[in-house]
């Protein structure tokens, strides 16, 4: 029997989808979806910018509440439950806190949960594993775009979520340190037995994922779709 069968998942959608009033009208950001989330996959979502990615990823990470259909976490529990320890979120845009250093953002979710012992260890361990750690004393506005992403990351991961979501994590980064990046998380997700969600609009990231999953003007097709295509 395939243990997959046994396995409560992490995340069920049934036509799930969200749209936002726009003038007159509404705009349909992303179209009724339907998929699980299982423990230790790992999941690119590929599309074009405006797509619908970054609106799906707040609704698989329980920011953002679905318009219609209906989006359940069995493993996790309820949506005012998952923050911070059991899913962790790096979102596209800035989102550091201005006026705490980059150690303290990173502990941040730890200060959330009440977690004793030397949190700044912990974080710092966290950036060191994203090659900042002598960046923990720097204000957000002291980083370069691509710093600021890595420190949301480390920030993201600091309290073992068991459900990771990044939102275009190599998208201010060149070639070579994204790629450095994505094997980074990749490590941290296999050694947590964590899933991950990537947005991305680059094939070559999206390769190293085991699933790949498109988006097209809001309609999100599985990879098992294109696949019988
Ligand atoms: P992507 O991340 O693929 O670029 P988004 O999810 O950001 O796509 O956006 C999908 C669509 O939804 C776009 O047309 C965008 O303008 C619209 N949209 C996203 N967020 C909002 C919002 N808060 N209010 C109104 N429209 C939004
Ligand atoms: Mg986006």
């Amino acid at each position: 029997m395939s243990s997959l069968t046994l396995q409560v998942p992490l995340l069920s959608a049934e036509a799930a989808g969200r749209t936002f009033v726009r003038g007159k009208g509404n705009i349909v950001a992303v179209q009724a979806a339907t998929f699980q989330l299982l423990q230790g996959e790992t999941i690119a979502i590929v599309g074009r910018s405006g797509s619908g990615k970054s609106t799906l990823l707040h609704i698989i990470a329980g920011l953002d509440v679905p318009s219609f259909g209906a989006v359940d976490w069995p493993a996790l529990g309820a949506r005012e439950q998952l923050r911070p320890g059991k899913v962790g979120m790096m979102f596209q845009s800035p989102s550091l806190v201005p006026s705490l250093d980059v150690a303290e953002n990173v502990m941040l979710p730890l200060a959330l949960l009440d977690v004793p012992g030397n949190t700044l260890d912990q974080a710092i361990r966290e950036l060191a594993r994203f090659g900042i750690a002598d960046l923990a004393h720097k204000l957000p506005e002291e980083l370069s775009g691509g710093q600021a992403q890595r420190v949301s990351l480390a920030r993201a991961l600091v309290a073992r979520p068991r459900l990771v979501v990044a939102d275009e994590p190599t998208g201010q980064l060149d070639h070579a340190s994204g790629t450095a990046l994505i094997e980074a998380l990749l490590t941290w997700t296999a050694e947590a037995n964590a899933t991950l969600v990537i947005a991305t609009h680059d094939l070559e990231i999206a390769s190293r994922m085991k699933r790949s999953w498109q988006m097209d003007h809001g309609a999100l097709a599985l990879d098992n779709e294109i696949a019988t295509k």
